[in-house]
């Protein structure tokens, strides 16, 4: 039998399989979806077997595969198809979208063993080398190896994997990769290091790292003295016992409608526009019921800062051992048993982020993504992905409905919707019956000509002491982090730029300093002009910091807490200041986009939109959608009790369509203006968009070799419309210079061109491309 295998080269990928012969001891348990070590050139590499068929086409002289690396499937068919449709349409590497739907756990070196099953079938010369029926097949000769695996096939043996792991410790101590490093190792051991930690982009126990992957603790800690990586210790924080009382809820008539208008067992996309605190979750879980009564599987997909202790404690007491929760809080052995859980088909529910679109469940019943609209759907690299077309595929392959949620759909969603493509579902109200709140639009030019310079309107400013004289709570958003925007000269004009980057640095007060935004950058804060010499220096505009500062200059007795990338960078102190608010522990909540979803308090009463034309701003062709979104959700969380809510919202354009609709909650006023904008520009839905981005450190090269690209595109007369190469909107960033090539209603012939020329620059040091596609 031959295999075709997918070869797993970092940086020098190759779209293409390989055939291999499968030598006789394997054959019979090397199936698709293994991964096995094979003979490359004059190397040893492992690969992904992706088909198995009797013949080769290939005329030379086959090579055998070595081993298997996999002693169960840890893929099957369904995971290659989709591989491949993601390199295919996605311009990524086959290779890189298969690692990604393995669990990491599996990447790193972990102990493959044969446990006796029937030991007196087994010749005695083999189980004498067996302790309590187990025997690590690591080291192994061939011939013992060989031994072993006919008596897998005959089922008197079976295989398995350990992974060595630290039990009943406070804390555990994790390696974190710096990205930002500007050293380099001069060992094998350390390069090898860095580079399998570059490539595992998340952080892992250092006994991981020491006892499975076989790195010594000197290199770790030259590593760490190069600053390439950190080590930390991170508590074992036990998930709380959140008692949460599921409450039998009864459906209300919309509710059941909805509810009973989803067909199970029928291919179809469903789009279910509810507004926010509709009830959509109660109806998720009552499809989601209905799906495993019958003996299927389920998979839910919610952005990740959804996944609080709050939710994931609701959802365990609904349907207790039948659930995976995939969350970030898991380290990378937990998330290992959970998936070898879904797996053996220990659980039929999964629900998680963008990624649990991988879980490999049987038989699946019904895909729901809610908050569909959320960017956080799309993996932007390593490989790029669309969790929603990848949720699609699967629904079609396994003949089950997907569920598309949102208050705020999707333009391109609710098109499909009003096409027929998607059918729609509405819930129109609150569940508890409660009215949306009522929003006031701020028009702060007047302000400003009434003399307010301050940040908060008179308006603002009097129902945030109302609300707090109430002993009520308000939500203050604002989407930039920060002390000011930017730090300016006053006597030459100068903008303080980030060395590595185009973009202005931002204050940060409570550490003194200026940041880039962009790539991290940090430097001490400024008390003279570095080109003028002046001492007039001054902080223009507003982030989350000054906000803090003015709110607790109008209120100096109120408790004020700030929730943003500073305050909150991990998922922990997110939470923390989450149940700080819930319990009452702060009056006022300052912060970016983080707490416009998902956020439930009760006593909430004010939400205050302190710049709504920040979003408006984005230089991107949907940002008016997200503009309306944001505005939107956060409105949603004020007044979701029985108190009524108000929401203010600021901004210099009251008369724009975007603040207009948001401000009556109004979606499809929304939609109609903006359907009719993007048709009149040619934007998606009506065509499609792709975006090359051509970088490298030399800004001559990366010009050169965009012009060359888009030359080789226009050439094509095929009706597509091809702009540029230009520079990008931030031309510099991190030391890299980027142009791109913005291309409207590709055809088919262009398409398959840009997948020629994507892996073209794979193996090129100079410049490297990257592919955005809407
Ligand atoms: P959404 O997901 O649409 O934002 P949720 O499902 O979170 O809304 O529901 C909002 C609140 O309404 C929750 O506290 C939920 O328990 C409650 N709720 C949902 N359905 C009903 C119902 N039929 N009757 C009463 N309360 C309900
Ligand atoms: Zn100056
Ligand atoms: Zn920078």
């Amino acid at each position: 039998m031959v295999a075709e295998v997918i070869i797993d080269i970092q940086n020098k990928q190759v779209n293409r399989t390989f055939d291999y012969l499968i030598p006789s001891a394997l054959e019979g348990i090397i199936k698709v979806g293994f991964r096995v070590k094979v003979p490359f050139g004059n190397t040893k590499r492992v690969g992904f077997v992706v088909n198995i068929k009797e013949e080769t086409m290939f005329d030379g002289r086959l090579r055998y595969i070595l081993d298997t690396v996999d002693v169960k499937r840890v893929l099957n068919e369904e995971f290659v198809e989709l591989a491949k449709y993601i390199s295919e349409n996605n311009f990524s590497f086959y290779a890189t979208a298969l690692q990604t739907m393995i669990p990491t756990a599996l990447k790193i070196k972990y102990k493959k063993i044969a446990i006796l099953v029937n030991k007196d079938e087994v010749a005695s010369s083999l189980t004498r080398l067996f302790r309590n029926n187990e025997l690590s097949i690591e080291g192994l000769n061939d011939e013992t190896r060989d031994l072993i695996y006919a008596e897998v096939k005959k089922g008197n043996i079976r295989l398995d994997t350990k992974l060595k792991r630290v039990r009943g410790e406070k804390t555990i101590t994790m390696v974190h990769y710096n990205p930002l490093h500007t050293n380099k190792p001069t060992s094998k051991q350390g390069l090898s290091l860095m580079e399998f930690l570059e490539e595992l982009n998340e952080d892992i126990e250092l006994s991981l790292l020491l006892n499975d992957s076989g790195y010594s603790r000197s290199v770790v800690d030259t590593l760490a003295k190069l600053k390439i990586v950190e080590i930390y210790e991170k508590e074992i924080i036990k998930d709380e016992e959140i008692v949460v009382t599921d409450k039998p809820i009864t459906l209300n008539p919309r509710q059941k409608a909805v509810y009973d208008s989803v067909e199970l067992n029928k291919n179809q996309v469903y789009l279910l526009h509810g507004v926010t605190g509709s009830g959509k979750t109660e109806v998720y879980m009552r499809w989601i019921k209905e799906v495993i009564d019958s003996g299927k599987s389920a998979i839910m997909l919610v952005p990740e800062i959804s996944l609080t202790p709050q939710i994931t404690a609701l959802f365990y007491a609904r349907f207790k051992k039948n659930i995976a929760i995939l969350h970030s809080r898991l380290d990378i052995s937990e998330k290992y048993d959970a998936w070898k859980k879904i797996l053996n088909g220990d659980v039929k529910i999964v629900v998680g982020a963008r990624s649990a679109i991988f879980a490999p469940l049987d038989n699946l019943g019904i895909i729901i993504i809610d908050e569909e609209h959320e960017s956080t759907y799309i993996q932007q690299n390593n490989p790029k992905y669309n969790a929603i077309e990848l949720a699609k595929i699967r629904a079609k392959t396994h003949n089950c409905p997907l569920v598309l949620g949102s208050a705020t759909p999707n333009i391109n969603d609710y098109y499909e919707a009003t096409n027929g493509n998607y059918k729609l579902l509405e819930l129109p109200n609150r569940a508890n019956g409660r009215p949306l709140p009522k929003s006031e639009v701020v028009d702060m030019r007047e302000e400003l000509k009434h003399g307010n310079k301050s940040v908060l309107s008179e308006s603002l400013a009097r129902n945030i002491k109302d609300c707090y004289k109430r002993g009520e709570q308000s939500i203050l958003f604002l989407n930039r982090r920060g002390f000011s925007s930017f730090v300016m000269c006053r006597s030459c004009g100068e903008v303080i730029k980030c060395p590595h980057c185009d973009v202005s640095l931002t204050y940060h007060q409570y550490r003194d300093e200026l940041r880039c935004h962009y790539c991290g950058y940090r430097t001490s804060n400024v008390s003279l002009c570095p080109k003028c010499g002046s001492d007039k220096i001054r902080f223009v505009g507003t982030g989350t910091e000054k906000l803090m500062d003015a709110v607790s200059k109008l209120i100096p007795e109120a408790r004020i807490i700030r929730m943003d990338m500073d305050t909150a960078s991990k998922i922990e102190d997110y939470e923390n200041t989450y149940r700080n608010f819930k319990n009452h522990e702060a009056d006022i909540l300052v912060g970016t986009q983080m707490i416009t979803k998902g956020l439930d308090f009760e006593n909430v009463t004010l939400v205050g939109v302190v710049n709504a034309d920040l979003a408006l701003q984005y230089p991107i062709y949907d940002a008016s959608m997200v503009a309306f979104n944001l505005i939107e959700q956060v409105s949603g969380r004020a007044g979701r009790a029985l108190k009524d809510g108000k929401v203010i919202i600021q901004t210099y354009n009251p008369e724009h369509y975007v603040i207009r609709a948001a401000s009556q909650h109004d979606y499809l006023g929304f939609y109609k203006n903006e359907i009719s904008k993007r048709k009149m520009a040619s934007l998606p839905p009506f065509t499609s968009l792709i975006e090359i981005m051509v970088m490298s450190k030399v800004p001559k090269e990366a010009f050169k070799e965009a012009k060359l690209i888009s030359e080789r595109l226009k050439a094509l007369k095929d009706g597509s419309i091809i702009l540029g190469p230009v520079e990008d909107r931030i031309f510099k960033k991190n030391d890299i210079f980027r142009y791109v090539i913005q291309i409207q209603a590709a055809g088919e012939a262009l398409l398959e061109q840009i997948k020629l020329i994507y892996p073209m620059y794979q193996n090129d040091k100079n410049i490297s491309l990257s592919i955005t596609r809407e």
